[in-house]
């Protein structure tokens, strides 16, 4: 029984059978719309979810959606920005759609993101990036990039643990470390901590692989910063390859062995794992952005990356991402609540709605999954944008965020 949830009387939930996810043909997600722009582009997307869902599956298949809240609709219903129930909502039902969150500004309130992630141990960020036809960009073949990155979410210099400038325990971390490990810190630093570990980075490496084989892609890079942080980033990489040879060993092959064993030349069927360097990972979505498909990162690594190579493609507005740990899957925008555009019925949902078309596959409804991306893709070539493509693009028509829904519905 929950306080201000209400569960849909027709729904079932989502349960996990044999270490996979059953998916029933009403199953119950819950939703939390998000705060600012998240009323406008949660509304559009579950529109277009549902008539996507519609056509493909003609009825047999609906999702049973149930709000569940967090941010400033918590707030003004429970008194708290993230209710338990919502949290054991998400957890008992697996899978579930957010919009983006204010973080409220004051002492000590940690981001409700990040609460989300930590609490549900959602581990690996997943961000797909690819060109839609069409869409402005700063690089001369934005076509050629199509990756997806997973980006270690629950530790790294992320996880939060520092000391300020000047603090007591800055100082008393400074001078153990002076006096026992023979460092010379320097007395006015700040200082955080960079855990990596073998058990976080052989659980993130492994969906990465995994997720490599179940879409039959052609390669996973582990990139890191391993030539200067051997101890943390060189042993990402290290039980990254340790990881590939002993649970995916039939499965692939790694750059050293493409090269001693196959003369250069790829054996069919297999997933090539290879290494990067995070620097030169920058300069390769740029230059050769073709060679790269699944990445998988550290955090701190991941943040920048993901960042980056969506600004190669058109920028947040169509940027996708998922949460995701052993089963629970929380599927989001990645922009913020651009407080700016809230309720005016503007802005692009396409980051919500591409995010939801991953919840779909999560799902295994693909062809709904599909029939979303396709319809995007012809909305964009159309020229009918929300205004910050239409920015970028010559010739376009601007529509607001519902009539950009309406035509992807259309267009499906
Ligand atoms: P933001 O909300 O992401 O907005 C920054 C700018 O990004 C916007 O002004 C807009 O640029 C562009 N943008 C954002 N969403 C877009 C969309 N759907 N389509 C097209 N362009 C889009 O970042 P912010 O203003 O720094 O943060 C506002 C609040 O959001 C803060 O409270 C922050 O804590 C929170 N936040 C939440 C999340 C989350 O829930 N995951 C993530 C980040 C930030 P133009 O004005 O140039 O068009």
């Amino acid at each position: 029984m929950y306080k201000h949830i209400e569960v849909p009387e027709k729904g079932q939930p989502i349960k996990i059978k044999k270490k996979k996810l059953v998916v029933p043909n009403r199953p119950i997600i819950p939703v939390i719309e998000g705060d600012g722009i998240g009323r406008d582009i949660m509304k559009a997307t579950r529109r277009v979810v549902d008539a996507a869902v519609e056509k493909a599956y003609k009825g047999r298949k609906r999702i049973a959606w149930m709000d569940v809240y967090a941010g400033e609709e918590a707030f003004a219903r429970y008194k708290e920005w993230l209710p338990d129930e919502t949290v054991a909502a998400i957890k008992k039902h697996y899978v579930a759609l957010k919009g983006p969150l204010t973080t409220p500004v004051g002492g000590g309130f940690r981001s409700l993101n990040v609460s989300l992630r930590q609490i549900m141990n959602l581990y690996a960020c997943v961000r797909p990036v690819r060109w839609f036809k069409g869409v402005g960009s700063p690089v001369t073949h934005p076509q050629k990039l199509n990756v997806v990155i997973f980006r270690e979410n629950t530790e790294d210099v992320y996880a939060g643990i520092e000391w300020k400038k000047g603090s007591k325990d800055v100082k008393k971390v400074i001078n153990w470390l002076n006096k026992n490990m023979k460092v010379d810190i320097r007395k006015d630093s700040g200082i955080g901590v960079k855990p990596i570990s073998v058990g976080g980075t052989k659980r993130l490496v492994r969906k990465a692989i995994q997720y490599a084989i179940d879409r039959k892609l052609p390669s996973v890079t582990l990139v890191h910063k391993g030539n200067i942080m051997k101890y943390t980033e060189g042993a990402f990489r290290d039980w990254g390859y340790a990881l590939a040879k002993s649970e995916f060993r039939k499965k692939i092959v790694t750059e050293d062995e493409l090269w001693d064993k196959y003369k250069g030349k790829m054996p069919k069927g297999k997933i090539l794992i290879k290494d990067r360097i995070a620097d030169s990972m920058f300069q390769q979505v740029l230059l050769r952005p073709s060679e790269y498909s699944v990445l998988a990162t550290p955090n701190l690594n991941g943040d920048y990356l993901s960042d980056a190579c969506a600004a190669q493609v058109g920028g947040l507005g169509m940027a996708a991402g998922a949460n995701i740990g052993d089963y629970i899957g929380l599927f989001e925008a990645t922009h913020g609540t651009a407080p700016k555009y809230a309720d005016k019925d503007v802005i692009n949902p396409g980051s919500l709605i591409l995010s939801a078309v991953m919840m779909l596959d999560y799902l295994g409804w693909g062809k709904a999954a599909e029939l979303v991306e396709k319809a995007i893709q012809k909305t964009i070539s159309k020229k009918t944008v929300t205004y910050d493509l239409h920015r970028q693009m010559k010739g376009a028509k601007k529509v607001g965020t519902s009539q950009y829904a309406t035509n992807i519905i259309k267009n499906m």
